[in-house]
């Protein structure tokens, strides 16, 4: 009969493997500080990526994030394990004096690239190597219905040379729809008119079904999200929401906010490809310039 490759089997032996190693997926969340980027962190680990697998003890005031510091945690989901951790940074503009507040990010990752190739090109090389490596960093812009700010502009132009960039728009419930959508417009024209690269870039856009699913994923972008740390009721369940005077905003409810359409993308639908973008692009690129320095 047909089936001689057995593609069934390959792939259930792929998953076998996956089973056995499991693996690691690291966020970074960079942005001014007092934009929600902690509060951001909370809700993704909140929300349904984890809710079954681990239930975190966040009833606690979220403290201004002082230091770049990372949670993780193990998720396990059909004997698949995944360590998800982010990385949450104190965020900028606390100075008066903003120059160079990109550096301290901009030396972590590239310290992780630096750990790897270490491992790599050790002899006695590990067989798995553990990836500290940032697969993804969410970018908060302040929600001012304005433009890109020539900080934001800075900020992300480097940071797009040495990692995935997905820019949202922080507190996204302190604008009206409207505003929203103008924002999020100006926002797409402002990263092209620089030249920022974002997530997904059209360039790594494999064929024809990559390119429409990511042209969806490309027309939503800046992601207008809202964080919170509660819970609250909302018809007999329990929902992840902002409590204001008018109503509750429910966070993961896609008619209020994108929160959901970024985790979405982030550990859902493009995981493996945010791995292999900063294992084949990113990386790479670190690599061929360490490479020719040392042999320089
Ligand atoms: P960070 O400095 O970027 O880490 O910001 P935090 O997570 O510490 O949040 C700063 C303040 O903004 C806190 O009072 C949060 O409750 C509030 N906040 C966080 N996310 C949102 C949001 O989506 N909407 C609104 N309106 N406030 C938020
Ligand atoms: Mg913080």
């Amino acid at each position: 009969p047909f089936g001689y490759v057995g593609i069934e089997a390959v792939l259930d032996q792929m998953r076998r493997k996956a089973m056995k190693t499991g693996f690691e997926f690291n966020i970074m969340v960079v942005g001014q500080s007092g934009l929600g980027k902690s509060t951001l962190v909370n809700t993704l680990f909140k929300s349904k990526v984890s809710r079954k697998s681990c239930t975190p003890n966040y009833e606690e005031k979220i403290p201004k994030t002082v230091n770049l510091q990372s949670i993780s945690h193990v998720i396990e989901e059909k004997g698949v394990k995944m360590k998800l951790t982010v990385i949450d940074t104190p965020g900028f503009g606390d100075q008066i004096n903003n120059e160079n507040c990109w550096e301290p990010i901009v030396k972590y990752i590239n310290e992780q690239y630096e750990k790897y190739l270490k491992e790599e090109l050790n002899i006695n090389r590990k067989r798995r190597i553990p990836d500290t490596r940032v697969h993804c960093c969410v970018y908060f812009l302040p929600p001012t219905g304005h433009w890109l700010r020539p900080l934001d502009v800075e900020f992300m132009k480097r940071l797009g040379k040495t990692v995935s960039i997905v820019p949202v728009i922080a507190k996204a419930d302190t604008l009206t729809m409207e505003e929203r959508m103008e924002f999020k417009q100006r926002i797409r024209n402002d990263l092209q008119a620089h030249g920022i690269r974002v997530y997904p870039q059209k360039e790594y856009d494999e064929d024809a079904e990559d390119r429409i699913m990511n042209d969806k994923i490309r027309e939503k972008i800046p992601f207008a999200v809202v964080g919170t740390d509660k819970e609250h009721q909302v018809n007999g369940n329990k929902v992840l929401g902002r409590k204001t005077k008018w109503g509750i905003i429910e966070v993961e409810n896609v008619a209020h906010c994108e929160f959901a359409n970024l985790r979405d993308l982030l550990i859902r639908s493009h995981l493996q490809d945010l791995k292999d973008v900063t294992h084949n692009i990113h990386y790479e690129t670190y690599r061929v310039r360490r490479l020719n320095e040392s042999n320089a």
